[in-house]
C-alpha cells in the first residue's frame, strides 16, 4: 500500500498572484500557497489558488471528499473557496476539518459537514486516521488553535507541519509516543535569515535542520523517512530552481509546484 501526494502550492503568503492566463505550472521560478492533494481526494489548506491548481492539473474537484485546514489565515483558508468546492456534486457531501474556534465564516448544510478539531482529536476518513498536533504559529484576535496533523493508513504515517516554527512541547511529546514517521512535510518559511519579523512563528533553514537532527535522533523519524519542505517564502528564499539543490544537500527534499511523490510504510530496518 502507499499514499501519493501532488503539492498544488509551495508556497508562503508572500508570491504575487499570477497575471490571468499565465501558463501554470512555473515550478522553477513561481510558487502559489502551500496546498497538498492526498491520494487524489483530500486537500489540505484551501487558499485563493486551489481550485485553478486543481484546473490546471487537469483534476475534477467533485472528486475531493474532505478538506484539512491547518489554519485561517488567507493563504490557507478562503471560505468561497470551500463554498465552490462544496458546490460540485458528489456522492457525499464534502467534509471539513478545521481548527476549533477558527472564525470559519461558514455554516453547515446539505453539501458541507463541518469538523472542528482540537489538539489530540482524531478523524476518520477515507482509510486515514488523521490526529491534530497544536503548532508554534500566531493568529491575532483570535482562540483557534493552529494544527499540524498525522495522516496514518495502510500506505504510511507522515506529518504534515505548516505553518509553524519548530514545535509546542506538547506536539513533541506526541511524536515521540506515536509511531515513527515513514515521511515527513515540514514548513521552512525563511531561508538562512535572521532579520524578518516572523522568525519565531515559522521556521528557517537552521531551525530545520535542528529539529530534523533532533527527530531523526530520537526516532521520530524512521531510518530513510523523507523529509519535504514546503511553504516558502519568495523574500527569502532562492528561486526555486536555484534552491532546490541547496536543499538536497542537506537531505531534503524542497518540493515545488506540481511535484508528485509516493509514500510507502518503511521497514524496521531500511
Ligand atoms: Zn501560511
Ligand atoms: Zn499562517
Amino acid at each position: 500500500m502507499q499514499t501519493e501526494w501532488l503539492f498544488l502550492g509551495t508556497g508562503a503568503a508572500d508570491w504575487p498572484a499570477l497575471e490571468p492566463d499565465t501558463p501554470f505550472p512555473q515550478p522553477d521560478t513561481y510558487r502559489r500557497n502551500a496546498s497538498l492533494l492526498v491520494d487524489g481526494h483530500i486537500l489540505i489548506d484551501g487558499g485563493p489558488f486551489v481550485l485553478e491548481s486543481l484546473r490546471a492539473f487537469g483534476l475534477d474537484p467533485a472528486a475531493i471528499t474532505d478538506v484539512f485546514i491547518t489554519h485561517s489565515h488567507d493563504d490557507h483558508y478562503v471560505p468561497e473557496v470551500i463554498t465552490a468546492l462544496a458546490a460540485f456534486a458528489r456522492p457525499a457531501p464534502l467534509q471539513l476539518w478545521y481548527p476549533s474556534e477558527a472564525p470559519l465564516m461558514l455554516t453547515e448544510y446539505a453539501g458541507l459537514v463541518l469538523h472542528p478539531m482540537l489538539p489530540g482529536d482524531q478523524a476518520h476518513t477515507g482509510g486515514f486516521c488523521v490526529e491534530a498536533l497544536a503548532s508554534n504559529h500566531h493568529l491575532s484576535d483570535s482562540r483557534e488553535t493552529p494544527l499540524f496533523y498525522i495522516f496514518e493508513s495502510a500506505g504510511g504515517r507522515w506529518l504534515y507541519a505548516t505553518d509553524g516554527s519548530s514545535l509546542p512541547v506538547s506536539s513533541w511529546k506526541r511524536l515521540l509516543l506515536g509511531v515513527p514517521l515513514d515521511a515527513a512535510i515540514i514548513e521552512m518559511t525563511f531561508g538562512d535569515v535572521y532579520d524578518v519579523p516572523y522568525l519565531l512563528e515559522h521556521n528557517t533553514l537552521p531551525i530545520v535542520r535542528e529539529v530534523v537532527r533532533i527527530m531523526r535522533g530520537n526516532g521520530v523519524l524512521k531510518p530513510g523517512a523523507p523529509l519535504y519542505l514546503t511553504h516558502l517564502a519568495s523574500m527569502t528564499h532562492l528561486p526555486p530552481a536555484q534552491f532546490a539543490p541547496k536543499a538536497l544537500a542537506e537531505g531534503w527534499i524542497a518540493a515545488v509546484d506540481g511535484l508528485q511523490a509516493t509514500i510507502s510504510p518503511l521497514g524496521a530496518d531500511s
